[in-house]
């Protein structure tokens, strides 16, 4: 599927806002799995309960990855999760620019 060109600050943007939702999805996630495995040690849960909300967790994060860690240019999925850090600077399929910065630095 092809993305309709989109001029360059609208990528950044739109990269920027997908990274956000998926650090935002993360710490979300993170903190539910931290919460729920608690519970399970702690006996509030048991493991009929804990294990499929832990898997139906997981695979949601693998769905939002697929979903969104895409090239907002061309939709190529992006690779590696760059949590945090200030990466991937360009699309590793058609090469635009996907943050806000110096043109040389990579
Ligand atoms: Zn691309």
């Amino acid at each position: 599927m092809t993305e309709p060109f989109l001029p360059p600050e609208a990528v950044q943007r739109e990269f920027q806002h997908r990274r956000r939702a998926i650090q935002s999805l993360a710490v979300i996630a993170a903190l539910t799995a931290t919460a729920i495995v608690s519970l399970l040690f702690l006996d509030v849960l048991n493991t009929r309960v804990a294990v499929p909300a832990l898997l139906v967790g997981f695979s949601y994060a693998v769905w939002v990855n697929m979903r969104l860690w895409r090239c907002p240019a061309c939709g190529a999925h992006l690779g590696k999760l760059y949590l945090g850090l200030n990466g991937p600077k360009h699309c590793p399929n058609c090469g635009v620019r996907l943050v806000n910065g110096d043109p040389d630095d990579t």
